[in-house]
């Protein structure tokens, strides 16, 4: 029932003072709970123009098509039969889908009470009847408003929770990635700080290494100076040669021999040098072959002559070794140069003056030999006494021996003046062995020693001096002779290899050991030893025995052992293989 309708025009006013959605579908829906019939349809008509209006006729319904229908909006009567309307309002109340949907309490002047009580269970708002239609509907507009606004703010508030739920995890992820970026930034600054640490030692160390660098360095500069210095004051010329044969030292001796400054050929190629060098040698093709083959050789020394005939004639001998490294690395080689013009010189005219002499003493030595030999066998001297022979025996072996040392010193001098002439032929070894050897056989007897020839069947013809060989042949022979004892073996022995035929004489004598070996060629030189001292002899026999082998284009080898015998042998050429001239 209404207490002013006739006063109202709602359609008018309601579209005046509200812009809510009037659309069908949009329309708030608002539920009557009224038992009164005339009132709820007053109510409803008042209402219906703007929003979609239901009506329940007591407490349950009304709780029935709450649940069912979900109205936006209640105008619930307070005392109804079934249920009353504060019941309605605990139960909605106790359902969480339904506290925000506004409860307005229709009540009677005297239901105050009762109305402090329904606001409390959780109605929002009351008309009390008879009440006015346009206030009925402002109250109804103002709660769906004040709904919708909650509605919008609670979706609004919802959208920012879950951005802020999505924001904060997003933090805690970032939170987590810095943490780990900052306990690896921690890691890398300590890494860092050890590194710096390190870096510190190391540059200490670096430090010293320097200095020690420097101090190394200054030492090695003085002992390059002092070291550049004995080369350059040296007497002989010398030459650094890389392993590719480039110039990479000189010597101011080197300037001084050949005329040629550093500047002018280090590191250019050797060719250049060479060419250089080969206008004033005599031995062009020696000097040539001798500095580019032997750059290749890491191992061997070798040594050669060489006449340098422009500007000054020199004669030198020239030296090459490889140089090592200390780490035994091949990084070059070195010549050498010595200037032996002197001493050759010296040699020559020591060799004129032993030649002259020994050729002068030979005379009156025949002279004083001949005539002890006469007086000791011409029975027309006359009668000698025992002493007289015994004297002259020995005035007769000391003869006999001078007789040998003139004899050998005049071979050796000719050999080293070059004045001794060989007549070089064909020769049948075989036979010149055969004519030699019965001058010695009477010497084997005495001593009980046993001679054995191996010869070839077919003799070997061999290029050589005749008398050369023989004298060669006897002094080897003569040798095993002295230096065996009674008893021994002495073995001679021929055989063909390749170009050459080898003589060799093996005797089960002395021997000789490796030192002694070492200086059998040189000048004078007798082992010492009783066997030795025994016997007599110059120590020419063996150098005068090499130099003849060797001006026949042969090679001498010794091979001997203490108390075991040794063999002499030489090649001498064969003669086919020289063609037989
Ligand atoms: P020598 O006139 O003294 O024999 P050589 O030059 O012929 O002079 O020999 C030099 C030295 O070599 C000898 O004095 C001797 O000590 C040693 N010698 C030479 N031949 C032999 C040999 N067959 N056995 C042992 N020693 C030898």
């Amino acid at each position: 029932m209404l207490n002013h309708p006739e006063n109202e025009n709602p359609d008018s006013q309601q579209e005046e003072q509200h812009s809510f959605p009037v659309t069908a579908e949009s329309r708030a829906l608002v539920l009557v709970v009224e038992d009164n019939p005339q009132m709820a349809r007053m109510i409803a008509a008042t209402l219906a123009p703007l929003y979609r209006v239901i009506t329940a006729c007591d407490g349950q319904d009304g709780l029935e098509q709450t649940l069912a229908l979900h109205p936006d909006l209640i105008l619930c009567d307070v005392s109804m039969p079934r249920m009353s309307g504060e019941q309605l309002v605990t139960m909605l109340r106790a359902q969480p889908d339904f506290d925000d949907v506004p409860i307005v309490v229709l009540s009677g002047r005297t239901d105050e009470q009762l109305r402090i009580q329904l606001l409390r269970a959780g109605a929002q708002d009351y008309l009390i009847k008879p009440f006015n239609r346009e206030e009925l509907r402002l109250r109804v507009a103002n709660l769906l408003v004040m709904r919708q606004v909650r509605q919008v703010l609670q979706r609004e508030v919802t959208v920012q929770s879950r951005d802020l739920v999505t924001l904060a995890s997003k933090v805690t992820l970032q939170q987590r990635e810095l943490t780990q970026a900052l306990s690896l930034l921690r890691e890398r600054e300590a890494r860092v700080q050890d590194q710096a640490k390190e870096l510190e030692v190391r540059g200490r160390q670096l430090e010293r290494a320097n200095k020690a660098l420097t101090t190394r360095n200054r030492q090695l500069d003085h002992m390059q100076s002092r070291l550049r210095a004995i080369v350059d004051t040296s007497q002989d010329a010398m030459l650094f040669l890389t392993p590719d044969g480039i110039p990479a030292e000189v010597n101011t001796r080197f300037t001084d021999f050949f005329g040629i400054d550093a500047s002018t050929v280090l590191s250019q190629p050797a060719d250049h040098l060479t060419a250089l060098l080969k206008a004033q040698f005599a031995a062009e093709v020696s000097l040539d072959e001798a500095l580019a083959w032997s750059t290749t050789d890491q191992e061997r020394i070798f040594g050669t002559q060489q006449v340098q005939m422009e500007p000054t004639r020199r004669e030198f001998e020239l030296f090459s070794l490889p140089v090592l490294n200390l780490d035994q690395t091949y990084i070059g080689r070195l010549y050498v140069w010595r200037d032996v013009t002197h001493e050759r010189e010296v040699d020559r005219m020591k060799s004129e003056f032993v030649c002259l002499a020994s050729h002068e003493l030979r005379t009156p030595l025949t002279s004083i030999k001949g005539y002890v030999d006469l007086i000791l066998t011409d029975e027309t001297v006359g009668e000698l006494t025992e002493l007289q022979r015994e004297f002259l025996g020995i005035a007769q072996n000391n003869a006999r021996r001078l007789m040998k040392i003139t004899n050998d010193l005049l071979d050796l001098s000719r050999m080293e003046s070059g004045k001794m002439e060989l007549h070089r032929k064909p020769l049948n070894v075989n036979l010149l062995i055969h004519k030699l050897i019965p001058s010695f056989q009477p010497g084997w007897d005495a001593k009980r020693q046993k001679f054995t020839l191996h010869l070839p069947e077919e003799a070997p013809m061999v290029l050589g001096d005749a008398e050369g060989v023989m004298q060669i042949l006897s002094n080897l022979l003569s040798n095993a002779h002295k230096y065996t004892l009674e008893e021994g073996h002495i073995d001679l022995s021929v055989e063909t290899v390749g170009p050459v035929a080898w003589i060799s004489v093996t005797d089960s004598g002395i021997g000789l050991s490796t030192e002694e070996q070492a200086q059998l060629f040189t000048r004078f030189y007798r082992a010492h030893n009783t066997a030795t001292e025994a016997v007599g002899g110059t120590g020419l026999g063996l150098v005068i025995t090499r130099s003849m082998v060797e001006m026949q284009g042969g090679e001498m080898q010794v091979s001997s052992e203490p108390g075991h015998g040794s063999t002499f042998r030489f090649t001498l050429p064969l003669a086919e293989s020289l063609g037989g001239s």
